[in-house]
């Protein structure tokens, strides 16, 4: 079993040493929270260690944390947990909390990109472009058939007036 104030103490060492815990750090891997995290899963189930961090409560340092949660549910990882059983494991702790503002951040990304996909789509960019040309033939048009109109009353205008 492992005990919550054993992670509160890994996350008090990770602050003191000022460890990176970027997920995606390309200067130095996260290294020590990578090992760290490699030495516990030895010993313990993704399942333990998911409840250990739901236990450390209030003194959850929040950028170790949300290393391990990544950890805990990436789907590259043996034995790693869906976000829906990591979830239930996590519950309202400190760490259930910053875990659901974890996923609701991942849903909003993964918005903004399909939405990006969307746009760069060739088919789709080929679509938005034909459309804006026919936007603008029709300004075009609509611009040339008012100046025929300023320009007959122009010259009915100018008919009228005495010479
Ligand atoms: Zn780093």
């Amino acid at each position: 079993m492992l005990e919550a104030i054993q992670l509160a103490a890994i996350m008090a060492r990770a602050s003191d040493e000022r460890w990176c815990a970027d997920w995606a750090c390309g200067t130095c891997g996260a290294h020590q929270i990578r090992s760290t995290f490699e030495e516990l899963s030895e010993r313990h189930s993704y399942e333990e260690i998911a409840s250990a961090l739901a236990a450390v409560g209030p003194a959850l340092d929040l950028d170790i944390a949300e290393w391990l949660l990544r950890a805990l549910s990436h789907p590259w990882n043996k034995g790693s947990l869906s976000s829906r059983k990591l979830e239930e494991i996590l519950s309202n702790s400190p760490a259930g909390v910053h875990y659901k503002r974890m996923l609701a951040a991942k849903s909003a990304a993964d918005a903004r990109r399909r939405e990006h996909e969307l746009r760069n789509d060739p088919n789709e960019v080929i679509r938005l472009r034909a459309e804006k040309k026919q936007v603008k033939a029709e300004q075009h048009q609509k611009r040339l058939e008012a100046k025929k109109l300023r320009d007959a009353a122009y010259y009915a205008r100018a008919k009228d007036q005495p010479q």
